[in-house]
């Protein structure tokens, strides 16, 4: 019988609107946390897992020698390699695919490249409007290198550094 009486009061005195209120006011003139995307970013890691790229050393040369090692560690199977034996007796990749609806960005292909040729960018900003745009080939993924090379290199120094 009380415990009716009590909320018989506690909705006529609106007290749980009070109570709500009360947690509004307490934050209405706190700090803000809300971030403004896409004028405002949260802080990255220089290990974040973005979009990958495919890494060239500075004399142009593709630093990949199909080894297959990110391909056989992906746990989605979202790589492909196929390879050839150039004239000059090296291996390089005819065929480098990865197919980003798959991924799981969990970071085994980059640990397991043993030329720190594929990697993941700090790039989360891309989309596919079809399964097809995510797709990614040798030579886009070696685009997306080439275009950021600065940032990932400044990022694999500042990891090593940590490690
Ligand atoms: S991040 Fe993981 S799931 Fe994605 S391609 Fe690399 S190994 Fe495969
Ligand atoms: S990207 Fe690295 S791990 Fe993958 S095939 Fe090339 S050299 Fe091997």
């Amino acid at each position: 019988m009380t415990e009716k009486i009590r909320e018989f009061f506690k909705t006529f005195l609106l007290y749980e609107l009070a109570k709500g209120l009360a947690v509004t006011g307490r934050h209405l003139f706190s700090r803000k946390v809300t971030v403004q995307y896409p004028e405002e970013h949260t802080p990255q890691s220089p290990r974040f897992r973005g979009l990958h790229a495919l890494r060239r050393y500075p004399n142009g040369e593709e630093r990949c020698i199909a080894c297959k090692l990110c391909e056989a560690v992906c746990p989605a199977l979202a790589i492909t390699i196929e390879s050839e034996e150039r004239a000059d007796g090296t291996r390089r990749t005819t065929r480098y695919d990865i197919d980003l609806n798959k991924c799981i960005f969990c970071g085994f292909c980059e640990e397991s490249c043993p030329v720190d040729s594929i990697v993941e960018t700090r790039v989360l900003e891309y989309h596919g409007e079809k399964r097809s745009d995510l797709h990614y080939t040798k030579e886009m993924l070696l685009a997306v290198g080439d275009r950021y090379e600065a940032e990932i290199a400044r990022d694999r120094a500042a990891d090593a550094a940590y490690r």
